[in-house]
C-alpha cells in the first residue's frame, strides 16, 4: 500500500506554504465526500529532475477530514492553521492534502502513478469520512496526543534491551520504522509476550492505532 508513510522532510512545508497561495480551484463544499479527481498539472520535479510534480483537485473538499488522516499518519505533519497534511510515502513520493481538495504529489515517476495513488487516496478519505459520521469531529485531547507521538514517545514504551528479536539492531531502529509504517508492533516478541511490558504493550497499541481501521 503506497500510503504507508516513511517521514517528512523539515524544509517541506514552505513548500506547502507556497503551494497553498499558488492557485485556486473551485470545489463542491465542506458537506460532500470527494469521490472522483482531475489531475490539473504536471509539473518537473524541482526535487528530483527524472521525476514529475502532479497537482491534481478533488471533487470536494476535505478539510473536516484531514484530523482523522492525521491520525492515521502517524509520521505526518499537519499545519492546521493552514489546513494542510503532508507525508512521504514507502516510495518516496511527498505528498500534501489541502483542506480545499487540492492534492500535490512530488518526486512521482508518471502520471499513471499519480492516478494510481489519487485513487487509493480517494478510498482513504472515504474511510476517514465514515469515521467522521461515526465518531464526529477529532477531539482536542486526542489531537493533542497524537502531536506528543514521536519516535522518542515509542522507544520509552519499549523494552530497551536491543535484543534484536525484530530483526532490527535494536529498540530505535524499531521505533522509527513503527512510526513510519515500515514494521508492526507485534515484532517485538518480549513486547507482546513478557507480562511485564503489558501495559507498555496496550498504551503503544492504542497509541499506533487508526480510527480509519484502513
Ligand atoms: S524485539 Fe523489541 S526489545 Fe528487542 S530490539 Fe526489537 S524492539 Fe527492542
Amino acid at each position: 500500500m503506497f500510503l504507508e508513510v516513511v517521514g517528512v522532510k523539515g524544509g517541506f512545508s514552505f513548500i506547502n506554504a507556497l503551494e497553498v497561495l499558488g492557485e485556486v480551484f473551485s470545489v463542491r463544499g465542506e458537506g460532500s465526500k470527494p469521490s472522483s479527481f482531475e489531475i490539473k498539472r504536471i509539473l518537473p520535479c524541482i526535487a528530483d529532475s527524472t521525476k514529475i510534480r502532479v497537482i491534481a483537485q478533488l471533487d470536494a473538499s476535505i478539510g473536516k477530514v484531514l484530523p482523522y488522516l492525521y491520525l492515521h499518519f502517524k509520521n505526518s505533519k499537519y499545519l492546521e492553521s493552514l489546513g494542510v497534511l503532508t507525508f512521504l510515502t514507502n516510495r518516496g513520493e511527498m505528498v500534501s492534502l489541502y483542506s480545499s481538495g487540492k492534492v500535490c504529489i512530488v518526486k512521482v515517476d508518471s502520471e499513471h502513478r499519480a492516478e494510481e495513488m489519487l485513487r487509493e487516496l480517494l478510498m482513504l478519505i472515504s474511510k476517514a469520512y465514515e469515521a467522521y459520521v461515526r465518531l464526529g469531529p477529532v477531539r482536542e485531547d486526542t489531537l493533542e496526543a497524537r502531536r506528543r507521538l514521536n519516535v522518542m514517545s515509542i522507544y520509552w514504551l519499549l523494552p530497551k534491551t536491543n535484543c534484536r528479536a525484530c530483526g532490527e539492531p535494536g529498540c530505535m531502529a524499531f521505533a522509527f520504522k513503527l512510526l513510519s509504517g515500515e514494521t508492526q508492533i507485534s515484532k517485538c516478541k518480549p513486547l507482546l509476550e513478557e507480562p511485564k511490558f503489558k501495559d507498555a504493550y496496550e498504551k503503544l497499541k492504542a497509541m499506533m492505532s487508526s480510527p480509519i481501521g484502513w
